[in-house]
């Protein structure tokens, strides 16, 4: 495999550049993570599937989850989503409150902790066993049955999560949250703590680049329409506001998170995921985003 050969290659040249970068300190138990770890694993619509490094290692996925909710949430409620929650990428931090007063409660998108709160929220309106329920979702698709969430994680978060306090309420405010803000906060840092090895994140993404289908056993999760808006949306707003930088330098859909997490869909090619724990100045992790400007320039494939 190609794509095998030039992934061996970067991950040799990035593993050995200086790690810059900061641990995810505002989280207590992410602070204790070892900053040096650092994995790749990339799945293909050919069904090749290769890792290199801590691949096999589980760690805090936080905001990649935003987008597994959000498909959860899409397989139930389809367009409506779409009501509760914009599409357009915000220009603001992560966890901003600014734009919900004039948007009068509706966040920008569901990447915005303001948009992934009102999707945990319709997810809980929905579903009698929410967090059985999506972690059963989760395990199917990656095929692995001991993917979990960390009780852990999850408190240390909510121990400190007051501006997540302060966007529930703000948003309940205008009546756009339908739950109680405490069982959806309780929720929505039960996704953001759950485990998963970059071995996990490639196999259960792969589907947003087989126009919605898992390639290894034909099952449908999204329409090939609501596929691509998924990947529209990780395009535009996948790195908080480095969105521009990560589409102007990568060009793929993806989405980070703060526990140094990035997935990376090429559609009709392969899903990639990499993780080193320590972030940029915008909370993307440096050599995640290093490794895959590297990959996708010396893979020389492209979707634009
Ligand atoms: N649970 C994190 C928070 O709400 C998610 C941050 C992220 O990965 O973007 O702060």
């Amino acid at each position: 495999m190609q794509l095998e050969g030039v992934l061996k290659e970067v991950f040799k040249k990035i593993d050995t550049i200086e790690q810059r970068g900061a641990l995810a300190a505002y989280i207590p138990e992410l602070a204790k993570v070892d900053p040096k770890q650092f994995g790749v694993h990339i799945s293909t619509v050919d069904q090749k599937h290769f890792g290199m490094g801590d691949y096999n290692t589980p760690f805090s996925i936080q905001s990649i989850a935003k987008v597994l909710s959000l498909i959860f949430a899409y397989r139930i409620v389809g367009d409506d989503m779409w009501k509760r929650v914009g599409v357009e990428p915000s220009g603001t931090p992560f966890n901003s409150l600014v734009q919900l007063e004039a948007d009068r409660g509706i966040p920008r998108n569901p990447f915005l902790n303001a948009g992934a709160l009102v999707v945990a929220d319709i997810l809980l309106s929905h579903l009698e066993h929410p967090k059985d329920d999506f972690i059963r979702f989760v395990q199917s698709m990656s095929d692995n049955t001991s993917i979990d969430y960390s009780e852990r994680i999850a408190q240390s978060e909510k121990a400190v999560g007051y501006r997540n306090v302060a966007l529930c309420n703000f948003i309940k405010s205008f009546g756009q949250i339908k739950n109680e803000p405490e069982a959806v906060l309780d929720f929505y840092y039960a996704l953001c703590s759950l485990e998963m090895n970059c071995k996990d994140l490639s196999e259960t993404f792969l589907f947003l680049a087989n126009n919605g289908i898992v390639v290894k056993n034909n099952r449908t999760i999204l329409s090939e329409a609501q596929s691509k808006r998924i990947n529209a949306l990780m395009q535009t707003c996948g790195f908080y506001d480095e969105s521009g930088e990560f589409a102007f330098k990568v060009g793929l859909p993806g989405k980070s998170g703060v526990g140094g997490g990035i997935i990376a869909v090429h559609p009709d090619q392969y899903a990639i995921a990499v993780w080193s724990p320590t972030l940029n100045k915008k909370g993307n992790s440096y050599k995640g985003m290093k490794f895959l400007e590297e990959f996708t320039t010396r893979s020389e494939l492209s979707i634009f």
